[in-house]
């Protein structure tokens, strides 16, 4: 494990990474990024791509080397999302099994747990979903109110999740539910290994303002889950869901927000014919100035996982991170649209709908701003 993106290491890394991505991104993808394939030929390119990833030996990158990863650290984990953002890697649609509901099964999981749901995860042949937020349980998820009632060897769970991608193709869902009195948050929660195709189960695709369909309501009605696939000790939930969080809010979203913003960067700059402008009243300067954003971005992700990597905490880079990073593409979105460039206007108003959720899911704003001043800052509440 190397600790520093100048180390020969890295660079060695980087290059053979590179020269598998140009040989491996689908072309069709790699043009346009799935816009004119219909959502079945979406869904195919990134099964191939689970399948692609896994045959080279580029699925579960973090994962230890006796559950079939690569074992890497934080620096080439960095790389290779980076790397794959910049060839336009398509996003495989075993994302959630890979970054979510392995890492938590290799932590919290038992033995059984392990040999029967990691290998088809990397493989891409098991798809997850992250069944958490409710209608009334998001930003203050211990509200979950899904409840999973024990009944002898199992439990009956009823209730409903909302806004859970990949939910209409996925096998499995990490499902956060209610086992212990109401009032005792944090302690009543266990994390459950739901089958999605089990009887009871009912998913309802949810049209985004994009146009597509990418996450789902979720209907759990007297669902049988064993008590075998409960991850971790009754009401313990709380934990296990904390180190799923934590992944979620890993370097795989800022290494890929940051090429997305290099993008946007660049065609700012053309959209204005590389000239200072003001854009919508912004008095800080011309668009050169979302440029510079997007290099300070750079080098604050870069100095969190070096920093990470030499065993630092990431958790105050992870706020921090998320916040800026949303922020500043919806930023960016907006101040195309303002430019009115004619040629790239539909490139605007799609950078401009898909933004509106950068800084709702993964923690909303609002919250990233409570956990940098209460836990990062320690200011009093
Ligand atoms: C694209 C996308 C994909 C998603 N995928 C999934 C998924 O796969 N699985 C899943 O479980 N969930 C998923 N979510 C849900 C996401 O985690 C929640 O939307 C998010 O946690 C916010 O919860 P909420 O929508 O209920 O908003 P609420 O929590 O109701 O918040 C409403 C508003 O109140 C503010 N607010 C709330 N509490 C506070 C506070 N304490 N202090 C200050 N302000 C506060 C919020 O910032 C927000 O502005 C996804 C969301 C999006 C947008």
């Amino acid at each position: 494990m190397t600790t520093s993106f100048g180390s020969p290491e890295a660079r060695a890394f980087r290059e053979r990474l590179r020269t598998w991505l140009a040989g491996n991104v689908p072309e069709a993808w790699r043009r346009a990024g799935g816009e004119d394939l219909t959502d079945d030929e979406v869904v195919e390119v990134r099964r191939e791509w689970d399948r692609r990833l896994f045959a080279a030996g580029y699925a579960g990158v973090t994962w230890p080397v006796e559950f079939g990863g690569r074992g890497f650290g934080p620096v080439e984990e960095y790389v290779f999302y980076e790397e794959c953002a910049r060839a336009g890697a398509p996003e495989g649609l075993g994302r959630v099994g890979r970054l979510l509901a392995g890492p938590t099964l290799i932590a919290h999981g038992t033995d059984e747990q392990r040999a029967r749901y990691l290998r088809p995860i990397l493989s891409g042949e098991e798809i997850w979903c992250q069944g958490f937020s409710e209608p009334g349980a998001g930003s203050d998820l211990a509200a979950v109110r899904t409840r999973a009632g024990r009944d002898g060897a199992v439990y009956r769970v009823s209730g409903q999740k909302t806004w859970t991608s990949f939910a209409h193709y996925a096998d499995w869902c990490l499902l956060l539910a209610l086992t212990g009195p109401a009032e005792l948050r944090h302690r009543n929660l266990s994390m459950l290994i739901v089958d999605m195709h089990a009887p009871g189960v009912t998913v309802r695709p949810i049209r985004q303002i994009s146009g597509r369909s990418e996450f789902n309501e979720v209907f759990f009605d007297d669902v049988e889950v064993p008590v075998a696939n409960r991850i971790g000790a009754e009401d313990d939930g709380w934990r296990v869901a904390m180190t799923v969080l934590t992944n979620e809010r890993g370097m795989a979203e800022a290494a890929n927000r940051y090429v997305d913003l290099m993008a946007d960067s660049r065609q700012l700059l053309e959209c204005a014919g590389h000239r200072p402008s003001r854009i919508g009243g912004d008095t800080l300067g011309g668009v050169e100035v979302y440029a510079d954003r997007v290099e300070a971005l750079r080098w604050q992700v870069m100095r969190a996982v070096e920093k990470s990597a030499r065993g630092g905490d990431w958790f105050p880079s992870m706020a921090v991170l998320k916040l800026y990073w949303s922020e500043l593409m919806q930023d960016m979105a907006s101040a195309g649209l303002g430019l009115g460039c004619a040629e790239h206007a539909s490139w605007w108003r799609r950078r401009y709908l898909e933004s509106r959720a950068t800084t709702i899911y993964s923690g909303t704003s609002e919250i990233q701003r409570n956990i940098i001043a209460e836990r990062v800052l320690g200011l009093p509440k």
